[in-house]
């Protein structure tokens, strides 16, 4: 037996009456027990056409002899009972059924991906899996839905960009902080190397890394302090090397005062339709933006950052 996570949403009809009904459809079908469900509650839509009606959303934990593809035949049969029609992406819905979490199994397929790959940042759906399976662990990042949740929290609201070492990151960077209405790190001043020059640490001095970590830990602090509530997004991000620098500075011989820029709340990963995400992941929420489909790409990270908020 397996556990599988379950998101259900609906923002047309009857909504509680749908989320219901869809539960015992789900009771019903053979290979699937109902162990836990939340409470549902009701959350604004997030990234798609504008106008659309307030949704209802909450989880459910799952006991299940299917398998992966064969439960996700099931939920999609039990939205088609309810009148679910594939129209527009991240339209309005009578239901909708995701599969967050499956034991810890990573997948990714035409029809499946998994664990759901918007899970880790969009709180209107953690707010109701951590209820029900908190201590469920999102196997890509390594963290569970409780701790991913406190994160979202706590974290400010700083993005930061990973992925496509050079120019082209930091133009997509400018073009996606714009496309959302966030703020960009203002560039460090001239005499510091640019995060692409630091992409191989062999060729600087010590205090060359030294300044490029301080100027760019204080850019981000102000550019968050005039940013308010919105958010600030960087063309790269802090390692885990930096931290590790800082941590250890004094042992090397480095002023010890480096500056610990702030930890994102999410991480923005360029990657294209060829090459898959298989990078080692961050340990941070991620949204994943393919940078074959630009515009798409565009609108998934202004949802992300709405989701993420
Ligand atoms: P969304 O849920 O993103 O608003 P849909 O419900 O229309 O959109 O799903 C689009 C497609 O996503 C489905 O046809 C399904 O094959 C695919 N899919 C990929 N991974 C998952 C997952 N973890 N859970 C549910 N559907 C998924
Ligand atoms: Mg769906």
């Amino acid at each position: 037996m397996a556990h599988a996570l379950v998101a259900l949403g609906s923002n047309v009809g009857n909504r509680r009456q749908t989320l219901d009904d869809a539960c015992r459809d789900l009771t019903a079908t053979p290979g699937i027990d109902v162990v836990r469900t939340s409470r549902w509650y009701e959350t604004s839509p997030v990234g798609g056409p504008g106008g659309q009606h307030v949704f209802l959303n909450g989880a459910a934990l799952l006991e299940t002899s299917l398998a992966p593809l064969a439960l996700l035949d099931a939920l999609q049969a039990v939205e088609s009972t309810h009148g679910r029609v594939r129209e527009i992406a991240w339209g309005p819905r009578t239901l909708d059924l995701d599969v967050l979490l499956y034991d810890d199994l990573v997948l990714q397929s035409q029809r499946l991906t998994l664990p759901h790959p918007r899970l880790s940042y969009r709180k209107f759906v953690l707010e109701g899996a951590v209820k029900i399976a908190g201590a469920m662990r999102h196997p890509r990042i390594g963290r569970t839905l409780d701790e991913l949740w406190q994160h979202l929290a706590k974290a400010p609201h700083y993005v930061a960009f990973v992925g496509h070492l050079g120019g082209f990151r930091m133009q997509f960077a400018a073009e996606a902080a714009d496309a959302a209405g966030a703020s960009l790190v203002e560039a460090t001043a001239d005499d510091v190397a640019p995060f692409e020059t630091l992409s191989s640490l062999n060729g600087l001095l010590p205090s060359q890394v030294l300044q490029f970590v301080n100027a760019r830990a204080a850019a981000v602090t102000s550019s968050l302090t005039a940013a308010g509530d919105r958010w600030v997004v960087d063309d790269g991000w802090w390692s885990d090397e930096f931290r590790e620098l800082a941590e250890c500075a004094g042992m090397i011989g480095l002023p010890a005062e480096i500056a610990v820029p702030p930890t994102p709340r999410l991480i923005a990963r360029l990657i294209t339709s060829q090459s898959s995400n298989d990078a080692p992941s961050s340990g941070l929420p991620e949204v994943v933006l393919d940078i074959s489909r630009r515009e798409d790409a565009l609108m998934e990270f202004a949802a992300a950052l709405e989701a993420a908020h």
